[in-house]
């Protein structure tokens, strides 16, 4: 993302990213009020498809109305354009980072205006392949009674950079957060399932980023036949779970190898999350077969 000569969706037009000027005055850059998106496109048989292209923009469009932003695209609209951004870029497998940024206005009330630049580029899966080190975060997740935790607000990813820096700074691969209440959340940027007898456990919605990941995977596990459980669980059973593994557009499918340094007991080739993986690449791919069209 640091090519020069990207082409970037700006304020309606497709321009050379470093060409896209930025007021400083923007309310985004001094309060954070700004809203994001993570989308990948993946190069399937069929051409380029943007995965879950209008749950995404239906969320950018859902934190925008919370946050008073004003979005001047429809849903169809967006998808369009990123489809013509990303044949701009000759890419097929791509990250798409739309970014809604607000005006100069210094005022705390949401500014009337607002600015659309989406990027794209190519991205490996974000996390990597091998199993992750991962350390429970000393920063909770934010509470939901202080911010609204299911727009993606940019300011609210501040949360997020401390207790990455906090996890690789103390030679960890990523971070666990707990909410408020004491009960695991999610990784920094994705979300976070447990396996305990064959059973998969992930926490409810309401204090965590719903990932549209997440929600992919819990529709392929009743597919398949797989049980998972909406539920809060403590650290303590966290680390009683046979395995684990974390869910995000960026980060895919990938598993934990240990939480604290205890480790995750079940061989990870073993365990519903590698499975998942697999089926979670197909179903981006279009080539996975749900047991309704068989
Ligand atoms: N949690 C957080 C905090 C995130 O930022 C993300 C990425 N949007 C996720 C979970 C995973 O969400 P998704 O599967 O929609 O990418």
């Amino acid at each position: 993302y640091k090519k020069e000569d990207s082409i970037v969706f700006h304020n309606g037009e497709f321009i050379n990213a470093y060409d896209v000027l930025i007021n400083p005055y923007s309310q985004s850059l001094h309060y954070g009020n700004g809203i994001f998106e993570g989308i990948r496109s993946y190069k399937t048989a069929n051409g380029a498809r943007i995965f879950k292209a209008l749950e995404h923009y239906e969320r950018l469009c859902y934190g925008a109305k919370a946050m008073h932003i004003p979005v001047n695209y429809s849903v169809e609209e967006l998808i369009e354009i990123t489809y013509s951004l990303l044949k701009k870029n000759n890419l097929e497998d791509a990250y798409i980072r739309p970014l809604l940024t607000t005006g100069a206005d210094m005022s705390l009330l949401s500014s009337k205006e607002s600015f659309l630049t989406i990027q794209c580029w190519e991205w490996g899966k974000y996390m990597g392949d091998k199993l992750l080190k991962v350390k429970t975060s000393q920063y909770q997740r934010p509470n939901p009674k202080s911010c609204i935790v299911d727009a993606k607000v940019t300011g609210h990813y501040t949360n997020s950079i401390l207790a990455t820096n906090e996890a690789k700074n103390g030679g960890y691969d990523e971070a666990l957060l707990l909410d408020m209440n004491g009960y695991v959340a999610e990784c920094s940027g994705a979300n976070v399932f447990i396996e305990k007898d064959n059973v998969l456990y992930t926490p409810p919605k309401g204090n965590i980023m719903p990932g549209i990941t997440r929600q992919t995977v819990m529709d392929i596990c009743k597919e398949e036949g797989i049980e998972v459980v909406e539920k809060y669980f403590t650290l303590e059973e966290l680390k009683e779970a046979d395995s684990a593994f974390f869910t995000g557009t960026a980060a895919e499918v990938v598993g934990l190898q240990s939480i604290d340094d205890y480790l995750f007991p079940k061989k990870w080739e073993t365990t519903h999350g590698y499975n998942l993986m697999h089926l979670y690449k197909n179903e981006v791919l279009e080539t996975r077969k749900t047991s309704t069209t068989l």
